[in-house]
């Protein structure tokens, strides 16, 4: 029994395609079971990249992905010649990244198995980035298999998506993500479970809020805002604490990284030296590697204030069942009694167009609106009685 798809928690119904398509593979030629394109979709968390990677392994391994042989091992941690993970933390994939990529895998694969090319980000190509890969998809090496994972189809070019097999991976229930943090991450089942309901189904998540002090304390602060609205001028007081606390979270991974990468890069072109390569080549590298470092940042705060909203979005998912009348499946149980009272002092139909406001906003995010303002505007409207 291979064991790269152990840990695709709840997605029962994948592992089995992806079993028979690796059995498959091994005939060589390409069978209705294994084709050489694959789209995986599902909400954040879900596991679309472990479960493109765990593909991979098991594409290349000699026993069909068991986990534990050098060929599964390297090809997670990106150090197999034929395995590629392009993960972009950048806001968009550009059409130069494709094409140096494009060069990189038209080679044959070093080992006589399959070359295997997972896409993390799928969704941030941008057009002509999408319309490079395509003819890359639509006629590939023989030997070349691509697996892209992006949220949903609608993320991907029409083009792409018509030759692509999809999977379709399932959000697992709150039982299952318990369980896994249990008897996966040795974690005190009361805050399994506490971290199960607030992650929703995000099994990366629980476990970073399972083990990590400061990020709950940050989520309390959050969690927090929606009952400090009593005026305009509190609303945009907690507009700018939401904004602070995601920039606080993004920038204390990003920091040191970045300054890190600088060195690196000063290093190569040969820093403190007088030589021309420093004052040519060396500058703009740094300089290209500077807008990079931004644009990363830029993204880490995005995710992060977006993340936050979600999270508040469960504040009056929890009030709107309140006053529904369904007390049993509240997501933020440690809030229990403020939830029922702002449900017993706020009307009912009020909730749902609060919740609306939420998503408008990360809409409006999405499509680049500037943070605190949209932040603002938010926040004004959950002020409303
Ligand atoms: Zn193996």
């Amino acid at each position: 029994m291979p064991s790269v798809f152990y840990d695709l928690v709840g997605q029962e119904h994948i592992i089995e395609i992806l079993q028979s398509a690796t059995v498959a593979s091994r005939e060589g030629a390409q069978t209705q079971e294994m084709t050489h394109a694959w789209l995986f979709t599902g909400p954040p968390g879900s596991g679309r990249s472990s479960a493109a990677i765990a593909f991979a392994q098991a594409l290349i391994c000699p026993n069909n992905g068991c986990g534990t042989c050098a060929d599964c091992n390297s090809a997670k941690t990106n150090g197999h010649p034929d395995v590629e993970v392009i993960r972009t933390e950048g806001l968009s994939i550009k059409v130069e990244e494709i094409r140096e990529l494009l060069t990189r895998v038209a080679w044959a694969p070093s080992m006589g198995g399959w070359r295997v090319v997972v896409m993390e980000d799928a969704d941030r190509l941008t057009e002509s980035a999408a319309n490079a890969l395509l003819k890359a998809v639509e006629e590939p090496g023989t030997r070349t298999v691509w697996l892209l994972c992006a949220p949903t189809l609608h993320d991907v070019l029409p083009t792409i998506r018509s030759r692509c097999r999809h999977l379709q991976l399932r959000t697992p229930s709150l039982e299952t993500v318990t369980k896994v943090l249990i008897n996966r991450d040795n974690i005190a089942p009361g805050m399994a479970d506490f971290a199960a309901r607030v992650s929703q189904g995000h099994i990366g998540r629980a476990k970073y809020i399972a083990s990590n002090e400061s990020v709950r304390s940050n989520r309390k602060l959050i969690m927090q805002l929606s009952l400090q609205l009593g005026s305009l001028a509190a609303a945009f007081q907690a507009a700018q604490t939401l904004v602070d606390l995601a920039t606080s979270d993004a920038n204390s991974i990003s920091d040191e990284r970045d300054e890190k990468e600088i060195e690196k890069l000063q290093e190569a072109y040969g820093k403190g030296a007088t030589g021309r390569g420093m004052a040519t080549g060396g500058a703009k590298a740094v300089k290209e590697l500077e807008k990079e470092q931004k644009s990363r940042s830029t993204r880490r705060v995005l995710d992060s204030i977006d993340g936050a909203l979600l999270d508040i979005a469960t504040f009056y998912r929890d009030v709107m069942m309140v006053q529904s009348g369904n007390t049993e499946s509240m997501i933020n149980t440690d809030m229990r009694e403020e939830i029922e009272s702002y449900a017993a002092s706020h009307p009912e139909h009020s909730t749902m167009l609060k919740i609306n406001a939420l998503m408008d906003a990360r809409t409006n995010l999405a499509r680049n609106a500037a943070p605190l303002v949209t932040c603002e505007a938010l926040m004004c409207q959950l002020a409303r009685k």
